[in-house]
């Protein structure tokens, strides 16, 4: 017998994925300059000089048996201690390198923290909208996924309604910020909001409520917004983190869980991480990606692209009369589907070779998310087209 539980998940694609094989599909029909793919999060901006250079210069001067062995199974002790440095330079955090376990990208550093604190009847509390993949990770891993309505006003997080949703099964909050898919900073206040009610609720149900911190977008900030370090804000926090987006690595797999010190029982969850990427058939993280992240780890994204992209957008589409909150993170941005249905709009942009995600499986129907991780050119001859929708939706 089979799982009908993962047949189901391995059946259904995702929406993404679905509408970028589209757009593959599309452009050998009608030329790759004519399709207009806002779908998918890939980085458009070359990783810094120094992460190519490393690579080269790692596989041409270190020894070969090294560069490619088993490490341990966190990273080897040169990554944990650069990376370790750099949150410490930069947030005064206090981690020490046992803090780090590194994984193969946010993914499993996300699936490994659920899983460790997946007791039975466990609950997991998210915040829309959220990334659409936090469902199976969380559901597929032995928890129940428990949605905070989203704050459509400025997609921050609707306190009161999270708070109705916290009880004694209640394990984790899962936040994250910069925000995908709305590409909203949490602000220092939201935050200190969060770790006021979760501190009361940890009281009133009698067990810690830990704080999962998603961070895949930490270094994507525009308009001086700042992405404060969570656990100098609320201690019982796991950081996830990745390279993905920060340094365009998405296809590289490397990122890590940061348990820091002031979390509960932080050596017990650490090492429940340990115990839950095992399980999940973690041996090591790339060996290679990590060498390359440990010379790299103050490198920083060169932002400028993005930032163009994302005030072309919202200056023209805002001037169409589309409404969105002004994103100042990530690459995202979620606009209000003129006639109220995100799948209706997006079903009519696919028409015109547009394609752009409903928000139903980010848990807001009404709204779509553009990615602006495309090039200028893109957006540029986009633009007619989104007139030509907004206005046949008049
Ligand atoms: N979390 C969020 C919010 C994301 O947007 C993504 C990827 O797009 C991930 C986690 C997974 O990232 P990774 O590629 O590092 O597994």
């Amino acid at each position: 017998m089979i799982s009908q539980e993962m047949l189901a998940l391995g059946q259904s694609r995702s929406c993404i994925r679905e509408l970028f094989e589209y757009g593959m599909k599309q452009a050998a029909i009608v030329g790759k300059e004519n399709v207009f793919d806002f779908s998918i999060g890939n980085p458009s901006i070359p990783s810094p000089p120094l992460v190519n250079e490393s690579f080269l210069d790692i596989v041409r001067t270190e020894d070969s048996l090294d560069i490619h062995g088993y490490t341990s199974a966190a990273g080897y002790a040169g990554v944990r201690k650069a990376v370790a440095d750099d949150l410490n330079q930069r947030y005064d955090a206090h981690i020490r390198p046992e803090n780090l376990f590194f994984t193969c990208g946010a993914a499993p550093a996300l699936i490994a923290v659920v899983r460790a604190l997946a007791v039975k009847d466990a609950e997991i509390v998210g915040v829309a909208p959220f990334f659409a993949e936090y469902r199976p990770f969380i559901e597929g891993n032995g928890a129940k996924f428990v949605v905070t309505p989203p704050d459509m006003e400025y997609f921050q997080i609707r306190l009161d309604e999270m708070a109705a949703r916290i009880n004694e099964h209640t394990q984790a909050v899962l936040i994250n910020s910069p925000n995908n898919p709305s590409g909203v900073v949490y602000t220092k206040e939201t935050l200190e909001k969060l770790a006021n009610l979760l501190t009361k609720k940890s009281r009133e149900v009698g067990h810690p409520i830990y704080l999962i911190s998603d961070e895949p977008y930490r270094e994507l900030v525009y308009d001086g917004a700042v992405v404060s370090w969570v656990p100098s804000i609320y201690p019982n926090t796991a950081v996830c983190y990745s390279y993905s987006k920060s340094l365009s690595l998405p296809g590289e797999r490397i990122g890590y869980v940061c348990v820091p010190d002031g979390a509960a029982d932080s050596a017990e969850l650490y090492a429940a991480v340990a115990g839950a990427a095992r399980v999940l058939g973690h041996v090591c993280p790339p060996s290679l990606q990590q060498r390359v992240v440990a010379r790299c780890a103050a490198e920083r994204p060169d932002l400028a692209a993005y930032d163009k992209n994302r005030k072309a957008l919202y200056e023209a589409l805002t001037s169409y009369g589309y409404v969105c909150p002004k994103a100042n993170g990530a690459f995202y941005m979620f606009v209000k589907a003129p006639g109220g249905s995100s799948k209706a709009f997006s079903d009519r942009a696919k028409e015109k070779n547009v394609l752009i995600v409903p928000g139903n499986d980010f848990g807001c129907p009404e709204y779509f998310r553009l990615c602006t991780c495309v090039s200028y050119d893109t957006i540029q001859r986009s633009l007619p087209l989104f007139k030509e929708l907004i206005d046949s939706f008049q």
